[in-house]
């Protein structure tokens, strides 16, 4: 089972949330929405990579570079920026 990580969402937390604090949890176990502690709302954030799995894997530039990907992200109308990757700098989508 993976830890799951939260982080306070709001102002009003407590000494316990402030920081984050991590849970064991079910892959399939509905996120905590609350703090334990004071109650306040809390958000669910990345923890170690090693329980982000599958579909659920953010892609960064540099594993995109890793693995041989070359990433473009939208510069303008019509024009593709390289971000990661062997490939022109730029790419015209027309
Ligand atoms: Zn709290």
């Amino acid at each position: 089972m993976p830890f799951y990580t939260y982080l306070c969402a709001t102002e009003d937390c407590c000494d316990y949330c402030q920081n984050g604090f991590s849970i064991l949890q079910r892959i399939n176990a509905e996120p905590v929405l609350y703090c334990p502690e004071c109650g306040y709302k809390v958000k669910k954030v990345i923890s170690a990579p090693n329980v982000v799995s599958g579909k659920a894997h953010l892609t960064t530039d540099k594993t995109a570079q890793q693995k041989g990907f070359t990433k473009y992200k939208r510069a303008g109308k019509g024009v593709y920026e390289k971000t990661a990757g062997k490939g022109p700098k730029y790419i015209s989508g027309d």
